[in-house]
């Protein structure tokens, strides 16, 4: 049975950030539980990256499996246009609950790009609302914002946008402030001045810069833009669709840092990794900036499954289990990955070890590269002893499930290893 499955996949689907010109048989993954995934083969993986940075808890947490089965049995899905559920309205107010102060009108869509895509109309759409031209966007080098449109045209400019190129809107780009902060603050103050009446807002991944390379920056140069961005009346979106829920340590990076946005995306982690769902929230002017008698100021955006309530029910329960012995797991996260990159270090082909929270990154002979061939190497040298790892090019990172023991990190880690030990440059 399970070569068949292969062969049907091989046969009609198309799988995403895969050139399947040479892409091996992928793994037949036929149930997870926790840190762990398992294959038809009745192997056991560790899912050190927690699924595309989406599992927050662990895989089929039995709250939040309750939760959604509870949900499909009652109310599995209604038009959110003229309509509203309990799921809905109770996430929003436990989301205002947690967010940064002054976060107060939640916007739900499908995922971390539709999130973002909602982030730039809303930002684009309120200085109309307010009669004032503002059709630029600023943005960092190296950062990712998603697959559609606007996202791309919000991310840094490489291969994943290349083909697109000419399609993307202006966006002003400011350097990476993992590298060098004074120079990111430099060139906000200079576009401020020059072209600060026409930008209607600027977007950063607040202190992890993530697909770009896992690139970490401080809390002082975010608070920096936010300050230069409320001067200038210039908005400020914050994009914590990878560092929201506790993945970067605090509740939110933004929040960590003291910092509230005129605009936050939410998406990833806010069902525990369970179901597609996003969140834009804003700050109460710009909410009602919309709000006229004139029909043209409406927001006019939405989804088919907008605030579906079974991802709303998903997201209640993995909020509910943000508590007090999540933050420990997470703290021992970071602890742990911090004694073990400190190891790390001493090897010569390990370069910037960096931990942010439950993240963990370092480069493995030079500075980051997607198309270096390395990270590749290591990630079928981890899957065939059972961890699975996703380097971004030759940076290595581990961003696991929050229930990952310290045991089950040292294990990866020994893997990894094990790799720059054996494996030839
Ligand atoms: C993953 C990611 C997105 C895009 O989210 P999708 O759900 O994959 O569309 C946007 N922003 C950041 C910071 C991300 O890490």
């Amino acid at each position: 049975m399970t070569p068949d499955l292969v062969a049907l996949d091989r046969l009609h689907v198309w799988h995403p950030y895969t050139q399947h010109f040479d892409a091996a048989p992928p793994p037949l993954v036929t149930r997870a539980a926790g840190a762990y995934l398992y294959d038809a083969r009745g192997r056991r993986i560790f899912d050190a990256i927690s699924s595309w940075w989406v599992t927050l808890h662990g895989h089929a947490h039995p709250a939040i499996a309750a939760a959604i089965a509870a949900q499909a049995g009652t109310l599995e899905q209604v038009i959110f246009a003229g309509f509203t559920h309990e799921p809905a309205a109770r996430l929003a107010q436990a989301l205002i609950h947690v967010l940064p102060a002054g976060l107060t009108r939640v916007f739900y869509s499908d995922d971390g790009s539709t999130a973002v895509e909602v982030a730039l109309k809303m930002a684009l759409q309120y200085w109309e609302c307010r009669g004032e031209r503002r059709p630029l966007l600023a943005a960092l080098e190296h950062a990712y914002h998603g697959d559609t449109f606007g996202a791309m045209a919000a991310s840094a400019r490489g291969v994943f946008t290349a083909p697109f190129e000419q399609h993307l809107l202006e966006v002003a780009r400011l350097p990476d402030p993992s590298e060098d902060p004074a120079a990111t603050l430099a060139a906000l103050d200079q576009l401020l001045d020059r072209r600060g009446e026409e930008l209607a807002a600027v977007i950063v991944e607040p202190l992890l810069l993530g697909a770009g390379g896992m690139r970490m920056w401080d809390a002082a140069t975010l608070r920096a833009i936010r300050e230069r961005t409320a001067q200038a009346r210039v908005l400020l979106i914050a994009d914590e669709v990878l560092t929201g829920f506790g993945r970067s340590g605090p509740m939110f990076a933004c929040g960590g840092a003291g910092v509230t946005p005129d605009i936050m995306c939410l998406s990833k982690g806010l069902t525990g990794g369970f179901l597609p769902l996003g969140a834009t929230v804003a700050r109460e002017e710009i909410f009602e900036a919309f709000s006229s008698p004139d029909r043209r100021r409406t927001l006019f955006h939405g989804h088919s499954y907008t605030a579906n309530p079974i991802a709303c029910a998903a997201a209640q329960a993995s909020l509910a289990l943000l508590d007090e012995t999540s933050a420990r797991a997470r703290q021992t996260i970071e602890v742990t990955h911090r004694s073990h990159l400190t190891s790390l270090a001493v090897h010569a082909r390990v370069q910037r070890p960096r931990v942010l929270g439950t993240v963990a990154a370092f480069d493995v002979d030079g500075p980051p590269d997607y198309l270096s061939t390395a990270g590749a190497s290591l990630a079928r040298f981890a899957l065939e002893r059972g961890v699975l790892v996703r380097p971004l090019g030759n940076v290595v990172y581990l961003l696991p499930p929050y229930c990952a023991t310290a045991d089950d990190l040292g294990c990866a880690y020994d893997v990894i290893e094990r790799f720059l030990d054996e494996e030839p440059e």
